[in-house]
């Protein structure tokens, strides 16, 4: 069965505002599993046409932040509220381990989850778009993993919503395959798509992300543009910056 990744009731529009103007805002988030406080009244703003860019290491609420951003989670303090015109499909999202019908064709795959989010999919531009259209008959099992992953990000994109979550397209994927992903991502916010994506491959985070998010011990312990991030913590990469803000460490490391 495909993975749903519903888009979630919660997000209808709360105000009408111009097209290619959709956003997602949370206020105060805090969020708790029993006794284990994971998020702790985290503000952000997910904003059209850019891609945002969710960094931090394993265990640290990356996943659950981003549940939370598409309303499969509540959390335990705050809101999140869509503002946007109305859409047939607010929040597109692709899970890290999206699952599919292995006898399904890649054109069959997005027919049906189509079909099950009441829409109907031009699957040729659906799978053109992420560079599948030669694929469009082949069975998901005859695909690569890096196929299978580009499949999802078109499955996430089915609807047109306004806003896509993407929790670590990149994983397990060769180096041209996680550019390509991030590609199409920073393509898609060139169309003024709301962008977020979770990941740990810092290099592509700092070639295509407009903005960046470090969450570390339950908070956003860092924000900006990669630019921003470097200049603020005086270092000459992503990854230095990740150093400086997970491990204290500044400049020159
Ligand atoms: P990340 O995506 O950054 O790896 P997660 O959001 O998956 O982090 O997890 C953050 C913390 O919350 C981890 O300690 C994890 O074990 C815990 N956690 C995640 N989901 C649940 C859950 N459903 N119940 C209890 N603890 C959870």
């Amino acid at each position: 069965m495909t993975e749903t990744a519903s888009p979630s009731e919660s997000h209808q529009p709360t105000e009408t505002t111009p097209a290619g103007d959709s956003r997602l805002t949370a206020t105060s988030i805090t969020h708790r599993y029993g006794e284990l406080s994971v998020l702790e009244a985290i503000d952000l703003e997910i904003t059209p046409g850019a891609v945002t860019a969710v960094i931090g290491p394993n265990g640290t609420g990356k996943t659950t932040l981003l549940r939370i951003l598409l309303g499969q989670l509540t959390p335990t303090e705050g809101t999140v509220e869509y503002t946007g015109p109305a859409a047939d499909r607010p929040i597109g999202y692709l899970p890290q381990q999206p699952s599919f019908r292995p006898q399904f064709t890649a054109a069959e795959t997005l027919a049906f989850y189509g079909a099950l989010l009441g829409l109907s999919v031009d699957t040729h531009t659906a799978l053109e778009r992420v560079g599948l259209a030669d694929a469009a008959d082949r069975p998901v099992e005859a695909l690569s993993g890096g196929m299978r992953r580009l499949l999802g990000i078109a499955q996430s994109l089915v609807g047109e919503p306004p806003v896509v979550v993407f929790d670590e397209p990149a994983s397990g994927l060769d180096p041209s395959m996680s550019t390509r992903a991030f590609e199409i991502l920073a393509d898609q916010a060139a169309e003024g798509t709301a962008i977020v994506v979770s990941s740990h491959d810092l290099g592509l985070v700092e070639r295509f992300a407009d903005r960046v998010l470090v969450v570390h011990d339950g908070t956003i312990a860092g924000r900006g543009s990669p630019r921003e991030l470097m200049a603020e913590t005086e270092t000459a990469s992503l990854w230095d910056v990740y150093d400086a803000v997970v491990h204290g460490h500044r400049g020159d490391t």
